[in-house]
């Protein structure tokens, strides 16, 4: 990547486009350019550079993974909204419903700012509910997050040490969870010398002295192991070393009891081969050249991790006895464990991936909310139920509707407005009647089937309804109507007081 940023030029960003994506609608790239520094004009980063090389930086990160030009559009353009004085409506006449939906989605993200728990858990509610929406919004946040950790530098310590935390704790576990694990690696490191500053030193000396001197003897082994594979007429397409990753070692470190001789992997070879037989067939051959270490054969691609990583790994005895990790997989597998989710806005050599709107992930939201929260909870030394796991439901159309664990179909048509939950009368989830009681699932999607003639709300609602607002408004309704509470019950038999 290159992060000089007197090559980060608009020149050269629709230059790198070209060369993954050469359909790419390059005039727009440089509208959406010309239209973001017009509105940021004037304005300065906290370095005193002019604000533009802020979203181009982000931009050129996400053209350096071959991502979707749509979503690099977007990214020049995300801090416009919220930080000039140009609306969304602008923007969606001069780009599109697409661009600008993505530019919304960012937009009210908002300024994340990590202070005190509820406003913590309600940044991260509304983060889940934007990747809920379109998991496109994150690939961007990730992008601008970035950008912002590599220029922490002008900031003030204090505020330095939230946003590297934030990053560590957060955005780093979702980046996880949705198998980017480019993003996830920088996102770690970039925070790790802010937040733990000595161990960071620590652990760099640690790195630095286990790989001195070791490039030769890694070189060696990538050679005997290029030679054995053509005999067995096997062709990979690349052989490569790869530095273990600085607060990755920082972690396994702990689970090691702290002793560097217990790390195999702090450099690995990767080898990427052509089908999943020849992966098979890799790890046979190199454990005939070396003998394998005991209990260290990892069969990632029949049982996959659960965020879909996919190789096989060993550690075999190399010349002198030293250990040394290898990593086999395809080249379908590299990209998902690089890009993650995110691969499937990344153009490879094939051509491209279309976006595909796959509502089933959604899902998985729900675990990567346990996870947070849990760690949270460790953290703060607070209560996991103050912290209530939201579920996020869909319309027939796709929008998303955030609710606690537990809530029910009378919960989402109140949701939706007032006026659905008063006149419903059926609910139909993932396409089968239910009951109005049901209990509603991450990722549902749900349709509530309503009576214009309907006079209001049965009293039994406020059993089933889960939240206050189905509560609030089923019993305003009820009041109206003179039905199912008490006061309502009094004024209908009571006479009438004279004000
Ligand atoms: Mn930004």
């Amino acid at each position: 990547m290159d992060t000089d940023k007197k090559e980060q030029t608009i020149e050269s960003l629709i230059k790198k486009i070209n060369t993954y994506d050469p359909q790419a609608d390059i005039e727009l790239v440089q509208l959406a350019y010309d239209y973001a520094a017009e509105a940021h004009k004037g304005q300065t980063r906290k370095s005193g550079e002019p604000y533009i090389i802020h979203p181009l930086a982000a931009a050129h990160f996400l053209a350096d993974m071959h991502i979707d030009p749509v979503i690099v559009v977007a990214t020049l353009l995300h801090d416009v909204p919220e930080d000039t004085d140009r609306s969304l409506d602008e923007i969606e006449k001069n780009f599109g419903s697409e661009v600008s939906s993505l530019v919304r989605g960012i937009t009210k993200l908002g300024k994340l700012k990590y202070r005190g728990v509820e406003r913590y858990i309600e940044n991260l509610r509304k983060m889940f509910i934007a990747m809920a929406e379109d998991v496109r919004v994150m690939i961007i946040k990730f992008a601008d997050r970035i950008h912002n950790l590599t220029t922490l530098g002008a900031l003030p310590p204090q505020k330095r040490y939230r946003i590297a935390l934030e990053s560590l704790e957060i955005y780093a576990p979702i980046a996880n969870r949705l198998g980017m694990d480019e993003i996830k690696g920088q996102l770690e490191d970039l925070s790790f010398e802010f937040v733990y500053p000595k161990e960071y030193e620590r652990i760099k000396k640690i790195r630095d002295e286990k790989l001195q001197g070791k490039e030769q003897y890694f070189a060696r082994i990538m050679d005997i192991t290029k030679d054995e594979l053509n005999k067995a007429d096997i062709h990979p397409i690349s052989i490569h070393g790869r530095n273990k990753r600085l607060y990755s070692l920082y972690t396994k470190l702990l689970k090691k009891d702290n002793d560097p001789k217990n790390i195999y992997d702090i450099l690995a070879i990767r080898i990427i081969v052509n089908t999943v037989a020849e992966c098979y067939a890799t790890l046979g051959i190199l454990h005939n050249i070396w003998k394998p270490f005991k209990g260290r054969i990892k069969d990632y691609i029949s049982q996959p991790k659960p965020n879909g990583y996919q190789s096989l790994h060993t550690t075999v005895f190399g010349e002198g006895g030293e250990p040394i990790e290898f990593q086999i997989r395809t080249l379908d597998m590299h990209e998902n464990a690089e890009f993650g989710i995110a691969a499937h806005w990344h153009y490879d050599e094939r051509g491209s991936r279309m976006p595909t709107k796959d509502i089933k992930w959604a899902k998985e939201l729900a675990e990567i909310q346990k996870e947070i929260l849990t760690k949270l909870s460790d953290l703060e030394e607070i209560k996991v139920d103050f912290l209530q796991t939201r579920i996020f439901v869909f319309t027939p159309k796709g929008d998303v509707i955030d609710l606690p664990e537990g809530a029910t179909t009378i919960d989402f048509a109140y949701h939706i407005h007032s006026e659905i939950g008063n006149k419903c009368i059926g609910a139909i989830v993932n396409e089968k009647m239910v009951s109005l009681d049901t209990e509603l699932n991450n990722g549902d999607v749900v349709e509530i089937t309503t009576d214009k003639n309907r006079k209001s709300p049965s009293p039994d609602w406020l059993n089933i309804a889960k939240t206050q607002t189905a509560k609030i408004h089923i019993r305003n309704a009820l009041k109206k109507n003179g039905r199912g509470s008490l006061s309502g019950f009094l004024r209908s038999v009571l006479p009438k007081k004279n004000k």
